[in-house]
């Protein structure tokens, strides 16, 4: 039965819920098993009788890395979605990070964070281009909700925090930092389960505090100062900071600092916290540091948060401080975010009535489980990236590492290649040429600040001699 939500088809027992729109964009292309876009690929195969009311394959969003649409897997029935991880083998960086994001998919297994729960059957080495992961459907996400009409009351609020900082605390437990936490990247179903998901930015701690980071991360909503201010090496905090700006989201139902430019990202955020301290800077490139200290110094202005709204509790700004903090050292972790009283109602509520991990027997009394925010049980490895040097060694690992996962007692899927539909679901996003390349590298050297261009003056040289 197609799992479609909405405010008719709540799971029984649960007290709340969030009734949402379905995804956007219309119904695209026809139905019926002929348009599917997913087969099963062995020929003896007789898919079950497949329900009248079947619907359409139909795209439901496209991010930076990747396209995903919302189809029927053939086997069961069950609505899932289907993500193509686009040009995998362009480059050795753009295949590793390809390969970095489906082994994560694998390993995750925790109900806070979106996990693979197949991959399509790839084709002889030779034709391996593309790769295909099957996730779960979930029928919403935070960012629709937020900007929805739907009422959000202080429960949704508290039990959506508490989810969040439950899945990242498996995350950072695994030594994985997301960088890209945002609310369209947190996926929300009709029973307000939510789940963490597009890890095409997410990589593992480096410990190695000379070690320089990429600064391409995070929207810039959601961008922490530290990398706002070009610091080369930054940690788990980062994730902190991007969970208090949804926060603050959720209690003022508007984005906390919504600026231009990340220079002014930064003067959004000293407006509220205050000019820093050089210790506070101690992170930051020597160029934004000048540039800060060349500013009126300004006091801070925290008290702001009790005007986001009447959910903006005391208990709720205590914590949103704590994570709004400017120095990265002295944020707020994620296991102590979770100690916070403000956390426990949604704690609560969550083990209650909407989790997987506790259960009530038909006569008796809740059965909890032994821990409610469970971590990793081994940190991910990527000891196996740093072996990898050619585009064609990646790509035969990465076939054997699919090959691995497909050996289960479940007939494989593959793509329907008579559907109408997978056409247009194949093209996009069409491959970029050399020269859109760079513009598109002209276009994010035009949105960093100033001062970190300077810094990084030779390094953006020898990247544009490479175009
Ligand atoms: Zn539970």
């Amino acid at each position: 039965m197609a799992a479609v939500g909405g405010p008719t088809r709540q799971a029984r027992g649960v007290s709340m819920s969030v009734s949402m729109s379905l995804v956007q964009g219309g119904a695209a292309g026809a139905a019926g098993p002929q348009g599917a876009i997913l087969a099963a690929a062995a020929p003896y195969y007789q898919p079950p009788a497949v329900p009248q009311d079947v619907q359409p394959d139909r795209p439901i969003g496209y991010g930076a890395f990747g396209v995903v649409w919302a189809v029927t897997d053939p086997r069961d029935g069950r609505r899932v979605a289907l993500k193509k991880l686009p040009n995998v083998f362009q480059s050795l960086v753009s295949s590793k990070r390809v390969f970095r994001e489906l082994k994560m998919l694998c390993f995750f297994k925790h109900d806070n964070v979106l996990s693979a729960l197949d991959i399509l059957q790839p084709p002889h080495l030779d034709f391996f281009q593309e790769i295909y992961v099957i996730t779960e459907l979930l029928q919403s996400d935070l960012h629709k909700i937020i900007v929805s009409p739907q009422h959000l009351s202080a429960d949704h609020i508290k039990v959506f925090l508490y989810q969040i900082l439950r899945g990242l605390k498996y995350l950072h437990s695994a030594r994985i930092l997301h960088r890209d936490i945002k609310p369209g990247n947190l996926l929300v179903n009709s029973n307000c389960v939510l789940k963490i998901c597009d890890f095409g930015l997410a990589r593992v701690e480096e410990p190695d505090q000379s070690k320089h980071m990429t600064q391409e991360v995070v929207t810039q909503y959601y961008r922490a100062p530290e990398i706002l201010m070009g610091a080369r090496h930054y940690s788990a905090a980062v994730d902190v900071w991007s969970v208090g700006c949804i926060f603050g989201e959720l209690l003022g139902r508007r984005i906390l600092f919504q600026a231009q430019s990340p220079v002014q990202q930064l003067e959004l955020i000293t407006e509220l916290l205050g000019t820093p301290t050089l210790e506070d800077m101690r992170h930051a490139c020597e160029g934004a540091r000048t540039h800060m200290l060349r500013r009126a110094p300004k006091p801070p202005s925290l008290s702001a948060l009790y005007t986001l709204s009447t959910h903006a509790t005391h208990e709720a700004v205590h914590l949103l401080c704590q994570m709004l903090v400017f120095d990265p050292d002295k944020r707020i972790s994620v296991i102590d975010a979770l100690a916070h009283p403000y956390v426990d109602e949604g704690r609560l509520r969550y083990h209650s009535c909407m989790c997987k991990c506790c259960y009530t027997p038909s006569a008796g009394m809740r059965q909890y489980a032994a821990e409610f925010e469970p971590s990793a049980p081994q940190p991910f490895d990527d000891l196996w990236e740093r072996k990898l040097t050619s585009v064609q060694q990646v790509k035969e690992e990465m076939h054997k590492f699919i090959a691995e996962q497909l050996q289960t007692n479940r007939v494989p899927l593959c793509i329907n290649p008579q559907s109408a539909a997978f056409k247009s679901f194949a093209s996009f996003p069409p491959e970029k040429t050399r020269e859109e390349k760079k513009q598109d590298f002209l276009d994010f050297l035009k949105k960093q600040p100033p001062y970190v261009l300077e810094e990084r003056k030779e390094q953006i040289k020898r990247m544009l001699e490479r175009f």
